[in-house]
């Protein structure tokens, strides 16, 4: 019988008295641009719905398709009964989106994370992180046991340290997001390449921000850098711009495939990718490639809002990715983050306040995400109610 729920409640009381209890809103709508939660309609700008694709008629089409043509489930992971030639489709896919011999889908991006390091790199080997990498890439170096150097956010000296520290290891692998998820910063990858190249590393971007978004065609970070054939290995997610459901990949050499495909735990281990979900992915993944009018659509939304958040007097990180930081530094910052956040909801707009730990101490933030769904109606409702919440909550 469980006897420690009690010292459960302590740390969960201490979570709740550091302002730190994160609560789920409960909607009742699909994903969109405009939802419904349990209290009332509101806009939504904290999805990961860029392209809007989450609930495109498309995808929800090719999805009931693929459920009714393939089933429910696979029950089963892909190496004993669980690959549908539709699994090999979409892999072959993402490889040719992004210009890469070959792919593996994981059940979600943090797998392709959880996989990537262990199979790759053993003791003789380094693998060189940024700062700011996603969870799952922490995770994901900390299962292997290679030797782990970090350097601070996007800062090139501190990586070319970390090079000359790593010399010797038979394999070195510098990781980097390709965007940077709480700051929408695009990673250096000019420098970076150029480094790893000169230091003898290897590179691998965790796209999941970026895929379907940067570059031509969609194709992420490395081709809006023009730097795809330097890249060495893109991790990325079916989770954010193409169709928002869940499933991650990676894709690189065939070499890197296969060994990931013998490997891989979260692969070998964990159950297939719903057969609905791939169908639904493939459609999406063909909507963003040839989907230059909705990444128009998104920059202009992005743009706008910057543009009228700045001239309101808000303090925003400075870029063009469709995340967009609004922060409240200092002290009061993360009150103040989290009393405007939920006074906007009122004003029907759902926006999300982070503060330490998700982001450093001091550097709270409402992090806004614009989506190719949004209309410039919207995003001016947007910024009106960022006006109005922070008079409201400043005269209180
Ligand atoms: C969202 C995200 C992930 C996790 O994606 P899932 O497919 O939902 O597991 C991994 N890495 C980065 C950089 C992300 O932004």
């Amino acid at each position: 019988m469980m006897n420690f729920s009690n010292e459960l409640r302590d740390e969960l009381d201490e979570i709740e008295a550091a302002g730190l209890t994160k609560r789920e809103r409960l909607l009742t709508s699909p994903q969109g641009a405009h939802i419904t939660t349990v209290q009332g309609p509101a806009l939504n700008f904290c999805a990961n719905n860029y392209l809007g694709l989450a609930n495109h008629p498309e995808v929800v089409a090719a999805a009931h398709e693929g459920l009714d043509g393939m089933g429910f489930g696979t029950a089963s992971v892909r190496f004993i009964c669980g690959t549908h030639t539709q699994h090999r489709e979409l892999e072959k896919e993402i490889a040719e989106f992004l210009g890469t011999e070959d792919a593996i889908l994981f059940p979600s991006a943090f797998d392709a994370n959880g996989a990537l390091f262990e199979v790759l790199l053993g003791n003789e080997d380094a693998v060189i992180s940024d700062s700011l990498n996603h969870a799952s890439i922490i995770d994901g170096v900390r299962l292997s046991k290679a030797k782990r150097f970090r350097y601070e956010n996007r800062n090139m000296a501190e990586l070319e340290q970390c090079l000359k520290d790593a010399q010797g290891s038979r394999r070195i692998l510098v990781v980097t997001d390709g965007v940077f998820s709480m700051d929408g910063y695009i990673a250096p990858l000019a420098e970076i390449t150029a480094l790893a190249e000169q230091y003898g590393a290897a590179v691998a971007v965790d796209d999941s921000h970026a895929t379907g978004i940067l570059g031509s065609h969609g194709a992420g970070t490395p081709a809006h850098a023009g730097l795809s054939d330097r890249v060495d290995i893109v991790t990325g997610t079916l989770g954010k711009a193409l169709g928002g459901a869940s499933g991650g990949f990676v894709a690189s050499t065939g070499e890197v495939v296969e060994l990931l495909k013998q490997r891989g735990r979260p692969y070998l281990f964990s159950n297939a990718v719903a057969p609905s979900l791939v169908a639904g992915a493939r459609t999406a993944l063909r909507l963003a490639r040839e989907g230059d009018d909705l990444r128009e659509r998104l920059t202009k939304n992005a743009e706008h809002f910057r543009s009228r958040m700045t001239e309101a007097g808000f303090d925003l990180l400075p870029g063009s990715h469709p995340i967009v930081a609004v922060m409240f530094p200092g002290e009061d910052g993360a009150r103040q983050a989290s009393a405007i956040a939920e006074d906007m909801l009122k004003l029907g707009v759902y926006v999300i306040a982070f503060s330490f730990p998700v982001v450093p101490q001091g550097r709270a933030r409402i992090r806004v995400q614009l989506s190719a769904a949004h209309s410039e109606a919207d995003v001016d409702a947007c910024v009106d109610a960022f006006i109005a919440s922070r008079d409201r909550v400043a005269h209180r």
